[in-house]
C-alpha cells in the first residue's frame, strides 16, 4: 500500500532496533525522507527495500520519529483513541481509578503505553498534560475527547502544563487541589508547582518507607512537598526533617502536614542538600535522598554521578549504625548497574557496611515497555547500614 504519508527511509542494514520495537528512529538512521516531512508529521517508517516497519509521529530533532504503531493500518486519531482506553484500564485494573485512598496517579506513561510524546497525570478530577512532542500537540484535540470519554464524571478540568512557565485549561476548571495517595491528604498545584504538581511515581516507595520508620529519625533530603515526610510520620517515625531548596515546596509541605495532622515531630529547613548533608551534625536513623535529575544530558554524566557520590558518600557516613538509607535517581542516562556502583563505592570510602533490603522502581501507573528500557528511569535502593 502507498500511503499518502509522507516517507523515512532507512538506510539500509539499520533496521534492527526496529525490529526489536524499539519505539525511536534516531536521525542518523534515516537514509532520505519522500514528501517532505515536518515537525509534528505522521509518518511511514521504511526499510531502504520498502518494506513498510511502522508509523510514528515526525521531528526535526536526534530521536527523528516516535513510533505508534508496527503496521501500514495504524489510523492517528482512532490509534490514539484507543490507546488512551487502554491506559484508562490499566489503571482500573491496578485498583487506582476507582480508588477512594488513591486518587492521584498518572494516567498516561508516553512510551510506557505506547503513546510516546504523551504524559497525564490525574489528581483527583483535574487531568494535567505534559506534551513531549508537536505530533502529540496536533493531536490535543483528539486527547481531550478521548479523557473525557474514559474519566466521565469523574473529570473537571484538563490542564496543559507542558512548560514550566505556565500551562492553559484545555478544557474544563480546575478540580479541587488536595488528592489523596494511599488515604494521605496532598496539596498539588500544578499551576506552578514542578512538573505536572507531584511526584507520583514514588508512590509504592513511600509506602515502604512508612512501613519501616517506626521509632527512627528521618532526615528527608529533596523533600519537594513532603511525600515521603508525611509516609514516614504515619508511620510513627519520632522525628522528621525534611530538606529542599524551593520555599514555594515547604510552604506546601507545611500545609500537608497541617492536613495530615502532623505537627511538632517535624521541621522544614530550605537550603541546598549538598551543602546541608556537608554540615551535618545529628545522626540519623533513616535518611532519604531523592534528588533531581542529576544527569539531564550525556556531557552532564561524570559531573552528575560526582553529585550522587557526594550525596549518598556524606548520608552513609552520618547514619546510625542499623539505619536506613533509601536513595534514588530518576537521571533515564544513568543507567541501573552505573547507579548501583555509585552507592556501592560511596559506601566503601565511608567506611561501612551496606546491604541491600530492597530494590526499587516507579509505580505500576508508570509502566515501562519491555522494548524500551530507557522507560526505566527511577532506580532506588533501600540500604541497611551498619
Ligand atoms: N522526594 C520528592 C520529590 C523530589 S523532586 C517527593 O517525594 O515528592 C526534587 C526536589 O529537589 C525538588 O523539590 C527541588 O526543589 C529540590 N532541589 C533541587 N536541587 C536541590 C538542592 N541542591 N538542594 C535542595 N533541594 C534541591
Amino acid at each position: 500500500m502507498n500511503s499518502s504519508l509522507p516517507h523515512i527511509i532507512l538506510k539500509s542494514g539499520r533496521d534492527a532496533s526496529l525490529r526489536r520495537r524499539h519505539p525511536w528512529v534516531f536521525s542518523g538512521a534515516i537514509e532520505r525522507i519522500e514528501k517532505s516531512a515536518q515537525d509534528g508529521d505522521f509518518v511511514e517508517v521504511r526499510t531502504a527495500d520498502g518494506e513498510v516497519l511502522g508509523r510514528g509521529h515526525y521531528a526535526p530533532g536526534s530521536i527523528a520519529v516516535k513510533m505508534l504503531s508496527w503496521n501500514d493500518t495504524f489510523k492517528l486519531e482512532n490509534g490514539i483513541r484507543e490507546r488512551i482506553r487502554k491506559a484508562a484500564q490499566l489503571r482500573s485494573s491496578l485498583g487506582l481509578l476507582e480508588s477512594a485512598t488513591t486518587t492521584g496517579f498518572r494516567l498516561i506513561n508516553a512510551e510506557g503505553d505506547e503513546l510516546p510524546g504523551l504524559v497525564v497525570d490525574f489528581y483527583g478530577s483535574t487531568a494535567v498534560i505534559q506534551f513531549h512532542s508537536t505530533g502529540m500537540v496536533r493531536c490535543a484535540d483528539t486527547i481531550v475527547q478521548a479523557l473525557r470519554e474514559v474519566l466521565g464524571s469523574k473529570l473537571a478540568g484538563i490542564y496543559d502544563k507542558t512548560t514550566e512557565e505556565g500551562g492553559r485549561y484545555l478544557w474544563g476548571e480546575p478540580g479541587p487541589r488536595e488528592f489523596f495517595e494511599n488515604g494521605h491528604r496532598f496539596l498539588v498545584d500544578w499551576e506552578s508547582g514542578q512538573k505536572t504538581g507531584f511526584f507520583l511515581d514514588q508512590r509504592d516507595n513511600r509506602a515502604l518507607l512508612k512501613s519501616l520508620c517506626a521509632g527512627r529519625k528521618v532526615l528527608n533530603c529533596f523533600s519537594y512537598t513532603g511525600g515521603f515526610s508525611i509516609y514516614a510520620l504515619a508511620g510513627g517515625a519520632v522525628e522528621v526533617v525534611s530538606v529542599d531548596s524551593s520555599q514555594a515546596a515547604l510552604a506546601t509541605l507545611e500545609e500537608n502536614l497541617k492536613r495530615n495532622h502532623f505537627q511538632g515531630k517535624h521541621r522544614s529547613v530550605q537550603a541546598d542538600c549538598l551543602q546541608y548533608l556537608q554540615k551535618l551534625e545529628d545522626h540519623y536513623d533513616a535518611v532519604v535522598l531523592d534528588p533531581p535529575a542529576f544527569v539531564k544530558h550525556r556531557g552532564a554524566l561524570k559531573g552528575g554521578i560526582k553529585g550522587y557520590d557526594t550525596i549518598n558518600h556524606l548520608a552513609i557516613k552520618q547514619i546510625q549504625r542499623g539505619g536506613l538509607l533509601f536513595t534514588f535517581s530518576c537521571s533515564q542516562l544513568l543507567e541501573r548497574a552505573d547507579f548501583f556502583d555509585v552507592v556501592h563505592r560511596a559506601a566503601l570510602r565511608a567506611g561501612r557496611e551496606a546491604r541491600i533490603l530492597y530494590e526499587l522502581h516507579q509505580a505500576a501507573c508508570h509502566p515501562i515497555s519491555l522494548f524500551h528500557p530507557e522507560g526505566a528511569y527511577l532506580k532506588g535502593l533501600i540500604l541497611e547500614i551498619s
